[in-house]
């Protein structure tokens, strides 16, 4: 191995992307005195809650157990306006978290890394942009997200549309006037769901195309008023206690029982109450075996069902919005308010493809096997290349010619969902195998704390190199076959699994041991002074 100098590198943390998990690392690597610079594609920063801004997008994480928790003062100071925030009010946040700690002059947003190649010899990252500026870095973190690439389906004539067609994760920052226009919604998850109710008083016609129905669930949000306020300040540190412990991330209280402690009657009164409840609670908060025993579940779903048939005027309308082909919380589920109601509006239709699919998109309109209709807007709601798409696609090379692009046709592998053999000094938080499926800012706070800690611990041992080892992958990798099959999120038809996106393998994309595992496999790495060979010494230049 070569010798190195500190003189050879123009920074010694680059995070790439400034979304929820990039500002925190930037944050933290500021604070431990490392001189770091963040690049981000977007003109601005706040990662999804900069893309995603169509109408009504909004949080399903209780605003403030989503936000950061590593400062008293910015917790008590940023008053969220709703239990579930929406866009402007999260990126607002996003940016004055920016300002507030000073991290705005170190951030270059319309920057988009195109390349990210490991020099050997130095012991370096040498990054390029689409600006054509090259950087050295001795560390990257790149925190692209598990959910910035939108995918638009495999659909002929997408490009012969006139009129406006736009994906929810990359929406005009123009607002878009839906006054009497026609328009198509091409996917029913989390944010086709979000806007159907937000745009069918204002159209002249919406149809939502629907493949696979979900167990879509009310929000249940609310006004945070003042006495709201103050009993969160009041109660901080229980609050990051709680947050940092719970298995999911959340706060919701857990049921304390399981499904055979109550009757029949006892379980539709317990169930009436969880569909009353707020967010993720309907799965955090629900039965303890309400996701392994099939049974209990079957019973949850046809409860979930007649409230379907009862909300939704249409008989035939009504069971085709009720899922047939998977159990609840098995896909990703959405909490949306008034999403089955809106099917009530003389002007919104549903479309189910598995009956009438699509056969093409034109100037006018769409064509489905049914007849074809006009539309003056489209838009795509169809998510995204989920875990791997964005750092498939930043060009990365690293030790004995790794190309990730390659490696991970077959699926990515990887240590503690933010670290891979043959990658030194590149972490991922957020990355495929990160998230456990639930409040997703707590999960990678746990990654970037762990980083962070690390390359603290580097500085002041004489390492400069981190790199797992094959064993560790493996060991990981096998965590993570073996407990996918029985994660909650076990449907092989789910984004997390990448069958979304036409001609992706399918592989278990989330951590299925959640954050046990996670501190579990990091408290044994870091076990020993050199993290079970992962940090070595590379010789310096004497200078
Ligand atoms: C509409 C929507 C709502 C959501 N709601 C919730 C919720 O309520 N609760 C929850 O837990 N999770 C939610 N999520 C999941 C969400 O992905 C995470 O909460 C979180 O935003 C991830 O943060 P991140 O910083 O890892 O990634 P992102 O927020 O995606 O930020 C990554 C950034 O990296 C940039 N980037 C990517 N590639 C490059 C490159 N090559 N060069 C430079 N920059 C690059 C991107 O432009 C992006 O800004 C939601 C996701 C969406 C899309």
């Amino acid at each position: 191995m070569a010798n190195i100098s500190d003189d050879d590198v123009d920074v010694e943390v680059l995070v790439i992307g400034a979304g929820v998990v990039g500002i925190y690392a930037l944050y933290r690597a500021i604070e431990a005195g490392f001189s770091a610079l963040s690049m981000e594609a977007g003109d601005g920063v706040g990662g999804v809650w900069y893309w995603n801004r169509y109408p009504a997008a909004r949080f399903d994480s209780e605003s403030y157990t989503y936000g950061y928790i590593f400062s008293k003062e910015l917790f008590e100071e940023w008053r969220w306006k709703e239990e579930f925030a929406t866009q402007p009010e999260i990126e607002g946040y996003l940016n004055h978290v920016v300002d507030r700690f000073g991290l705005r002059r170190h951030i270059r947003t319309g920057t988009r890394v195109v390349s990210a190649l490991w020099e050997e010899a130095g012991n370096v990252w040498v990054v390029t942009t689409d600006r054509g500026d090259t950087l050295r870095a001795r560390w990257v973190i790149s925190a692209t997200g598990g959910l910035s690439v939108p995918h638009y389906p495999e659909i002929e004539g997408l490009d012969d549309f006139r009129g406006e067609a736009h994906h929810t994760g990359a929406w005009p920052h123009t607002p878009l006037d839906f006054d009497g226009k026609r328009v198509a919604i091409i996917g029913n998850g989390p944010s086709g769901a979000q806007l159907l109710p937000a745009i069918v008083d204002d159209v002249e016609a919406v149809d939502l195309y629907q493949r696979t129905p979900t167990w879509t669930t009310p929000l249940n949000n609310a006004p945070i008023a003042g006495e709201r306020h103050q009993w969160l300040s009041d109660h901080f540190d229980e609050i990051v206690a709680i947050l940092t412990s719970s298995p999911s991330g959340f706060l919701h209280e857990p049921a304390g029982k399981f499904s055979t402690d109550d009757s029949p009657e006892e379980r539709q009164a317990f169930y009436e109450k969880i569909w009353k409840s707020p967010g993720f609670a309907k799965l955090t908060a629900n039965y303890y075996d309400m996701t392994t025993n099939r049974e209990v579940n079957l019973e949850f779903c046809e409860f979930l069902a007649d409230k379907i048939r009862t909300i939704v005027d249409d008989p035939m309308t009504a069971e085709r919005l009720i899922p047939k082909d998977h159990l609840f919380g098995a896909k990703r589920p959405p909490f949306v308010a008034n999403y089955f109601e809106s099917f009530n509006k003389p002007n919104a239709s549903l479309i189910a493809l598995r009956e009438t699919p699509i056969v093409r998109v034109d100037a006018t309109g769409i064509d489905t096997t049914e007849r074809h209709r006009d539309y003056d807007i489209i838009v795509y709601a169809t998510g995204f290349d989920f875990g791997t798409g964005a750092l498939t696609r930043m060009g990365v090379r690293g030790r004995e010619g790794l190309d990730l692009h390659v490696d991970w046709a077959d699926g990515p592998s990887d240590f503690a969902g933010f670290s891979a053999h043959l990658l030194p000094n590149f972490f991922f938080p957020g990355g495929p195998h990160g998230a456990g499926g639930g409040n997703y800012p707590r999960y990678s706070q746990d990654q970037v704390d762990w980083i962070l800690d690390t390359l603290i611990y580097a500085r002041e041992h004489g390492f400069d190199r981190f790199e797992p080892t094959a064993a560790h992958q493996d060991a990981w990798m096998t965590m993570v076959e073996t407990l996918a099959p029985l994660s909650i999120f076990s449907a092989e038809h789910s984004h997390y699994y990448g069958a979304n996106v036409e001609g992706k393998v399918r592989k278990f994309l989330l951590n299925p041991g959640g954050r046990a595992k996670l501190h579990e496999f990091l408290d044994e790495m870091s076990a020993t002074h050199d993290f079970g060979g992962a940090l070595t010494a590379v010789a310096r230049v004497s200078v």
